[in-house]
């Protein structure tokens, strides 16, 4: 037997497909082809220049050494801060826990709350990581089927059939990636009910809670009552509303004995976050508030912008999506191109081939819908300028005219 023989569990877990849509588009970069990426969602801004000041300053005073596994009590009582102050919502630093970007801090919760036997109920479309993370554990993901009829919002029959003796966690991600759905107070109340009715923990991934447009209003999943939060799992970051990807801070909000769990496995496997990114990330919390504003005005600025663009599209070529009411995705089915010849002759038949071709003969680069769980489907990220989602969008009508 080769000494190279993999573990069980990674042998079949697949990279990020984010990460390598966004790292072929890369290698054609670097080839001296101009290339519109549209692949990761990540802020195009620079961390505001407080946050930054604030790391400097934090490194200039020493703050350079390990901290508590679970992070810094000054950044968990600057996440409960956030909490009162924009949600009137009461969390104390024991239920929070510090981890390397919310990518993690999900991470954290499923491996310390499932394994073999376990199910997992995750709607769909869903976030890539969301079903790899919870295979990993060994435990079963159980796949809702949303329609773009319904805006990829799940309903409470939806979610109220799915659930079984082995459920363990309902994940859902509001607003949504690679959706963009945005789900309303009362969709959100309906889950709530199901899940007290049923006794079962929500994971409830709002990292884009600052991001939301045309109208729409972000609510925690914690605010619908007591008996709600009591089985309510928050996670989040400063990833998306401060423009701090690279940063690596995320957190999760739950009940102290799950989070006491998370932090011994914290301890274990990575020891505390970059102190550093933790010192930043209060400021972050507690400064001026007025840059997360302005850049979801951009943003936007730039959904609104790019769905002006693509509205003909539906007619033109049949196309189909649902308008994003939050995050900063565009999803949408592009299987009436398939079979038909595309740009350069080009003829597919599935989303993942329609990326390929996109990049090959456009330069454009799109994340294939196959990676969330939704065939037909592609996410377009307009967390980039103006400039690039125009020349990138006349890249994508050219190819669809073939
Ligand atoms: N949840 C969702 C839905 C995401 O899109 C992302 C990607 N940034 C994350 C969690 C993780 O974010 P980070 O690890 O950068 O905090
Ligand atoms: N969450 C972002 C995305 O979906 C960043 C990449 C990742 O972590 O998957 O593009």
């Amino acid at each position: 037997m080769s000494a190279y023989r993999l573990s069980a569990a990674v042998q079949t877990l697949k990279p990020s497909a984010t990460l390598a849509a966004a790292a072929k588009a890369k290698e054609l970069k670097s080839k001296g082809v101009t290339v519109y990426d549209f692949t990761l969602g990540e802020p195009d801004f620079i961390t505001p220049a407080h946050i930054r000041q604030a790391a400097v300053a934090a490194m200039e005073a020493g703050q350079t050494h390990y901290t508590p596994s679970g992070g810094i009590p000054e950044l968990k009582k600057a996440v409960c801060g956030l909490y009162k102050r924009d949600y009137s919502l009461d969390f104390t630093p024991a239920q929070v826990l510090i981890s390397n970007g919310a990518k993690h801090s999900i991470h954290n919760v499923i491996a310390s709350l499932c394994g073999p036997g376990d199910e997992v109920i995750i709607p769909a479309p869903y976030w890539v990581s969301y079903s790899a993370l919870v295979e990993l554990t060994g435990a079963t993901a159980v796949i809702v089927e949303t329609t773009e009829a319904s805006g990829f919002v799940m309903s409470p029959e939806q979610f109220r059939a799915a659930i079984t003796p082995k459920t363990r966690l309902l994940m859902l991600n509001n607003p949504s990636n690679p959706t963009g759905a945005a789900y309303t107070a009362a969709q959100l109340e309906a889950l709530a009910r199901v899940a007290v009715e049923n006794n079962v923990l929500v994971l409830s991934d709002e990292i884009y809670e600052k991001l939301v447009y045309a109208g729409a209003e972000f609510r925690s999943f914690a605010s619908f009552g007591p008996d709600v939060a009591a089985l309510t799992i928050i996670v989040s970051g400063v990833s998306k509303a401060y423009a701090m990807t690279g940063w690596r801070i995320g957190w999760t909000i739950g009940p102290v004995e799950i989070i006491k769990a998370m932090d011994n496995l914290q301890s274990q496997e990575t020891s505390n976050p970059c102190s550093i990114s933790q010192y930043a990330s209060v400021a972050a919390l507690e400064g001026p508030q007025t840059s997360v504003e302005e850049m979801r005005q951009e943003f936007e600025r730039r959904r609104n912008y790019v769905m002006g663009r693509m509205r003909p599209w539906r007619e033109r070529f049949g196309v189909t999506f649902a308008e994003p009411g939050g995050a900063f995705y565009a999803f949408f089915n592009v299987s009436s191109a398939f079979g038909k010849p595309l740009q350069g002759g080009k003829v597919v038949t599935n989303a993942t081939d329609f990326c390929t071709a996109l990049l090959e003969e456009a330069h454009v680069a799109l994340v294939t819908g196959d990676a969330f769980g939704a065939p037909g489907y592609v996410r377009l990220s307009f967390a980039t300028s103006m400039d690039v989602l125009k020349a990138g969008l006349d890249g994508i009508e050219a190819f669809l005219a073939g």
